[in-house]
């Protein structure tokens, strides 16, 4: 049995918030902290479903196929609000937050509470977070609200400090295979490998061929460049910033450096000597090699690179400028290169 229905992994913080919502106490509002594909938003759906399920016994997770839970899970319940960006604009305006503030106020139409997930919460400006403020202070007796992001460390304090936080963490490989094999997965082992820790990405690898190949080609193009000198490596850099149009080359960027920086961590903590679970225990033979011929300190100092370049470039920063600077620090390890 799962703590929530549907979700895999985060089984004592969902036991704890289902067994609550089942009983109808519940937050009015919640921080979903945690990276990408870990579960945050399936979290949020689940826990609308549990406060507006009509099976009386309002199971964790709810029931999955009475009216409201389907309407939920397809985005039609007219008492669940998702606010996202538009993807026009760079972050998610004041004039949306204040549409959601007068739809909030209205009772329930079809269920016990209103909710709203707000995903991802880090992309609110400056003057819609004060505006949501408001809601945070006095919020309507039947609200919900969930705010969803990677990175809470962009809001407010004073907004922060009135969630209820949920951070979600890595997810056990063996956890992530054995809910694969209950979905009839094939493969079930190397996937969960694979995945990082991140149930959202194993399901879509179980899923999707193309998207095992894409992810195989991304590995194969760090590993490569370990074992590259810089003129190949600065010649990597000028294709992928050659990219015109802005949102696909950061697209494109940001999902390298997210396989990659899975690898580099887990290559810098075996540099370390150190015993930790891998989160690609199914890469464990190149991450070895990468371990054995780098400086533990140049890994750990690419891995923070990684990061600070994923936050630079959600603000464009100059594409070829940041690769080139990555493709300066990525230690060379000799024979790596296929
Ligand atoms: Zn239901």
């Amino acid at each position: 049995m799962t703590a929530m229905r549907g979700v895999i992994g985060q089984r004592a913080m969902l036991e704890r918030l289902g067994a609550r919502a089942s009983r109808g106490d519940v937050a009015h509002a919640y921080g979903i902290f945690g990276p990408a594909s870990i579960g945050k938003r399936t979290i949020a759906l689940r826990l609308a479903q549990t406060l507006n399920c009509l099976d009386p016994k309002r199971p964790a997770g709810g029931c999955g196929t009475c009216l409201s839970c389907l309407k939920i899970e397809r985005y039609v319940h007219p008492d669940v609000m998702l606010v996202e960006r538009d993807p026009a604009n760079k972050t998610i305006e004041i004039d949306r937050i204040r549409a959601m503030q007068q739809d909030l106020a209205l009772r329930p139409l079809e269920g016990r509470h209103r909710l709203v997930i707000i995903d991802d919460a880090a992309e609110l400006s400056e003057p819609a977070q004060v505006a949501l403020l408001k809601t945070l202070e006095e919020p309507p007796k039947h609200a919900v609200l969930t705010m969803i992001t990677l990175s809470p460390e962009s809001l407010f304090d004073t907004i922060r400090s009135r969630l209820q936080p949920l951070v979600l963490r890595s997810v056990a490989t063996a956890e992530i295979a054995a809910a694969l094999r209950s979905r009839n997965v094939k493969d079930a082992d190397a996937i969960a490998g694979a995945s990082g820790g991140r149930p959202g990405i194993a399901l879509r690898l179980a899923s999707d061929e193309g998207e095992r190949s894409a992810r195989r080609a991304y590995e194969k193009e760090l590993f490569d460049l370990v074992g590259s000198g810089l003129t190949a490596r600065f010649a990597w850099a000028v294709d992928l910033a050659d990219e015109v149009d802005p949102r696909k080359r950061s697209a494109a960027i940001d999902v390298r450096f997210d396989h990659w920086a899975e690898l580099i961590r887990d290559a810098a903590v075996r540099a370390r000597g150190l015993e930790d679970a891998p989160l690609r225990p199914d890469r464990a033979g190149q991450i070895a090699k990468i371990a054995a011929g780098a400086d533990p300190r140049e890994l750990v100092d690419t891995a923070l690179l990684i990061q600070r370049l994923r936050r630079d470039l959600f603000w464009n920063a100059n594409a070829r400028a940041m690769l080139e600077l990555f493709a300066l620090k990525l230690p060379y390890v000799e024979g790596l290169a296929a």
